[in-house]
């Protein structure tokens, strides 16, 4: 039987840390007995992560590399790994061992015992800013009733069962969110708690901006939700207006304070009729982007 586990590490501009994580993860593994390949995808690096990746792969030939022709983001990078892995179990961890590879022989232990999808979930966040801390919170819990998943302490670091690995590259959605599909797809579970890691060498890629649009999109990708608030919007103006015809012939109001108050609620009116054209465009534009049919990553070099 092959037991083979494929452990896929995204890497974006981290040739400080693709040996070192090489190194770390290969050693935990050997120790454990545990068959594997590495699996680094250079998710468009603009420094020598792929150089870093080759000499990886002299000193130890189960290193293997995929390198995107341009940065297509680490969802997309994981999915590229998936596709090349050949275990009968893969794995997905950050390249800047803030996941403890060391959780990894546990995993494998409950892959063993027939779960099918283990989860990491973060038993502590590390060390976050408050802001940071605030909006992770504000966006799973919007997340999780809006989509029904609930990914509060989730993480990108899971181990999978090849059906799974199989499952998720069988969709065909254009934009992926690894974890939002993790969960959408079921399969047994187990959790495993880790301790996020301090980094220890270069830097988190992520920017304000950067986050939010991640959120807004994998939100959108889960729920059409934010739509409804156009339905909603617009129950609360139409009884507004039964209200104000109401009070208008019972009370009467001078035409100064009508003519103020009906500005207002023009304005307020025409704000969120374009505010909920944004929306709807928001989800015609991923309409379009599907339809156009484009891959999801372009690979330009490969080794292994
Ligand atoms: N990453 C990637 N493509 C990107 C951004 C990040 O492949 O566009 C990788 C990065 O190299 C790392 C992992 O995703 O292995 C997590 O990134 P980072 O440490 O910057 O995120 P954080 O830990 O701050 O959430
Ligand atoms: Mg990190």
């Amino acid at each position: 039987m092959n037991d083979l586990l494929s452990v896929i590490i995204p890497a974006f501009n981290e040739e400080a840390m693709v040996e070192r994580a090489a190194l770390t993860v290969a050693g935990v593994l050997r120790e454990a007995k545990i068959p594997y390949e590495l699996i680094f995808v250079d998710d468009g690096s603009g420094d020598d992560t792929w150089q870093a990746v080759l000499r990886a792969r002299e000193a130890d030939e189960n290193v293997r590399g995929i390198s995107f022709s341009r940065n297509f983001g680490k969802d997309r990078a994981i999915f590229a790994g998936l596709s090349r892995a050949r275990g009968e179990c893969a794995a997905v961890m950050d390249c800047d061992l803030q996941h403890p590879p060391e959780e990894l022989p546990r995993m494998y232990a409950l892959w063993k015992k027939g779960y099918e999808l283990i989860e990491g979930v973060k038993r502590d966040r590390g060390r976050e800013s408050a802001l940071h801390r605030f909006c992770a919170g504000a966006f799973y819990a919007v997340i999780s009733r809006l989509a029904g998943l609930d990914m509060r302490r989730s993480s990108d670091f899971k181990l999978m069962d090849r059906k799974v690995v199989d499952a998720l590259l069988a969709l065909t959605e254009e934009n992926v969110f690894f974890r939002g599909l993790a969960a959408f797809v079921g399969f047994r579970r187990a959790e495993v708690e880790f301790d996020v890691a301090e980094r220890t060498a270069g830097q988190s890629k992520w920017s304000f901006r950067s986050l939010a649009r991640y959120a807004v999109s994998s939100v959108t990708a889960f729920s059409t939700a934010p739509m409804q608030l156009a339905t909603i919007l617009g129950v609360f103006f139409a009884l507004a207006a039964v209200i104000t015809g109401i009070l208008y012939a019972a009370v009467g109001v001078d035409a100064e304070g009508w003519l103020v108050f009906l500005g207002v609620m023009i304005l307020l009116a025409a704000g969120c009729i374009l505010a909920a054209l944004g929306v709807a465009g928001y989800y015609l534009g991923r309409v379009f982007r599907q339809s156009l049919g484009r891959p999801r990553f372009i690979i330009s070099r490969e080794c292994g």
